[in-house]
């Protein structure tokens, strides 16, 4: 049996020896050391290709700097891959087949959100978050694309498009007055999240 001073080492040097850890969007990763030694970690069935691992029946300290950084949040979980926001180049975690825009906490709309539009105040319901940008969708009655509509271009022309509705509807004699049922499409930095 290790002593506790020894386990106590260990995990001292898995948290503060050199290591580079590359994550492969898997649950592989690869730790490079400090002298230029080469391992991979599985984080799935706790194995590791050094002969510490192997000779011996304990966590070597690669495995535990994988399940460190893991946890740190600076590499990331296993399925999952490090990806910047479209809206502000923060840095964030997406499953390896998430579509894109991706999009950080703050700028990420879901079908069925409600935002607030900056321009107006007023309140939207979000359809979609599209990954072409603001200069690449047109607005068919204004023979324009989203970018060069008058009251966006003061938004980024290559943030992502948002489909929204208005999430009250006009009813007449008639029925649903058509215009209460348009689509509209905003660059997404000029929404902001409503609050609940
Ligand atoms: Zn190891
Ligand atoms: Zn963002």
């Amino acid at each position: 049996m290790p002593t506790n001073a020894h386990l106590d080492e260990r995990s001292r040097r898995a948290r503060e020896e050199p290591m580079a850890v590359h994550a492969f969007g898997t649950t592989l990763y690869e730790v490079e050391t400090e002298t230029g030694h080469t391992y991979l970690v599985d984080v799935a069935t706790r194995r590791c290709t050094c002969p510490d691992h192997a000779f011996r029946d304990e966590r070597c300290k690669h495995l535990r700097r994988v399940a460190i950084e893991i946890t740190e949040g600076s590499v990331p979980p296993p399925g999952h891959r490090a990806v910047t926001c479209a809206v502000c180049a923060d840095g964030l975690f997406v499953p390896v087949d998430a579509l894109e825009p991706h999009l950080c906490e703050r700028h990420r709309f879901e079908r069925g959100d409600l935002a607030v539009d900056r321009e107006t105040g007023g309140t939207v319901l979000v359809l979609g978050v599209s990954p072409r940008h603001a200069d690449e969708v047109r607005i068919p009655a204004h023979d324009c694309t989203v970018a060069e509509y008058a009251t966006n271009r003061g938004y980024p022309a290559d943030d992502p498009v948002v489909s929204a509705v208005f999430p009250t509807v006009d009813v007449e004699r008639g029925g649903v007055k058509p215009d209460s049922l348009r689509v509209y499409t905003f660059p997404v930095s000029r929404l902001t999240r409503a609050e609940n």
